[in-house]
């Protein structure tokens, strides 16, 4: 399974993503404009390089797992960038999480170049990604899809095909919108909870029996904040960049998110507060800071 791969992007998902792909027996090539996590992948036997252009060349498969739109649109149509050092036969895997018209603007350039385009974002947290458990949300055509699926399977453990380029990007879109608007409902709740006096545990057990039963609380939240941890996982930051898209793509669709727009106002504030580049499990430490009471925390596992 030596398929050359060029990996650009090695933060919080990068990182784990690349790793895998490297202990699973591709040959990877690694970029970030960060050294430590090249030299991490250079213990495990990745090759370190130190622009994009060196990443791009010769291989057979690029991936890029970038911050923005912004990030991945540099790298891309950049002087010396992807477009301009990729190989004739080979194929763009963008699996940042970007603005769905910038993607079909990069798949729009390279079928003009003959190059192989899927977008692929990831779905879950950072912690399934270490593990090789993530989800996958592919916009691909058939014969492009072939070619990245056996990468897709060495990183995660879930792939949905979602329909042509463009697809993965715009199904990400939706479901970042609905599970970061969740985790603030959350965050309330036990806020109020607490502040009523309910225990931390009697909330975790009855929710998880009934209809309000998610994700936000009872993976995210139970894992991270209410263990003490909002050290990242996934930026506040991130998660208003995320929210930011989704509110772009309603607001040109004529569609209103009325709650969706109070969520995103919540993420936007709390970026002014040192929580920005915390963990958006952090939520709950604003909120709880907010009402004047005591984060509740669960026992460590
Ligand atoms: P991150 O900020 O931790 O990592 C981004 C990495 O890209 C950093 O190491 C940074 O140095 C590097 N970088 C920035 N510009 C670069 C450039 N021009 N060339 C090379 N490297 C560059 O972000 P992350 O949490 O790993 O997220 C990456 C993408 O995945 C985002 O689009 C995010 O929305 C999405 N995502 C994140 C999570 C999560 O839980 N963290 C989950 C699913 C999807």
């Amino acid at each position: 399974m030596n398929t050359r791969i060029g990996f650009i992007g090695l933060g919080a998902m990068g990182l784990p993503m690349a790793s895998n792909l490297q202990r699973k027996g591709f040959d990877l090539t690694v970029f970030d404009i960060v050294r430590a996590p090249m030299d991490r992948l250079t213990q495990l036997g990745a090759r370190a390089v130190t622009s994009v252009a060196e990443c791009v060349r010769g291989a057979e498969i690029v991936v890029t797992m970038l911050p923005a739109t912004v990030h991945v649109e540099g790298a891309v149509f950049g002087d010396d960038g992807i477009l301009a050092n990729i190989g004739k036969n080979a194929v763009l895997m963008d699996m940042s999480t970007i603005d769905a018209r910038a993607t079909d603007r990069v798949a729009q350039a390279c079928a003009q170049r003959g190059i192989g385009f899927t977008d692929c974002p990831v779905g879950r947290l950072a912690l399934h990604a270490q593990k090789g458990e993530s989800l996958f949300m592919v916009g691909a055509e058939d014969a492009v899809y072939a070619r990245v699926e056996p990468l897709l399977k060495a990183m995660g453990s879930t792939i949905y095909r979602c329909g042509p380029p463009g697809m993965g990007s715009r199904m990400k879109l939706i479901n970042n919108f609905m599970l970061l608007s969740t985790a603030q409902i959350v965050a309330e709740s036990l806020t109020l909870g607490t502040k009523l006096g309910l225990s931390v545990e009697t909330m975790r057990e009855v929710t998880a029996g009934t209809t309000a039963h998610n994700g936000q609380f009872h993976v995210l939240m139970v894992n991270k904040s209410l263990r003490g941890d909002i050290e990242p996982g996934f930026t506040i930051d991130l998660a208003f960049k995320d929210l930011t898209l989704a509110l772009n793509a309603a607001a040109e669709q004529r569609v209103g998110l009325p709650v969706g727009s109070a969520a995103h106002a919540v993420y936007g504030a709390a970026r002014a507060t040192p929580y920005a580049s915390k963990d958006y499990s952090a939520l709950l430490d604003l909120a709880c800071d907010r009402a004047g009471v005591s984060v509740p925390r669960l026992a460590k596992p």
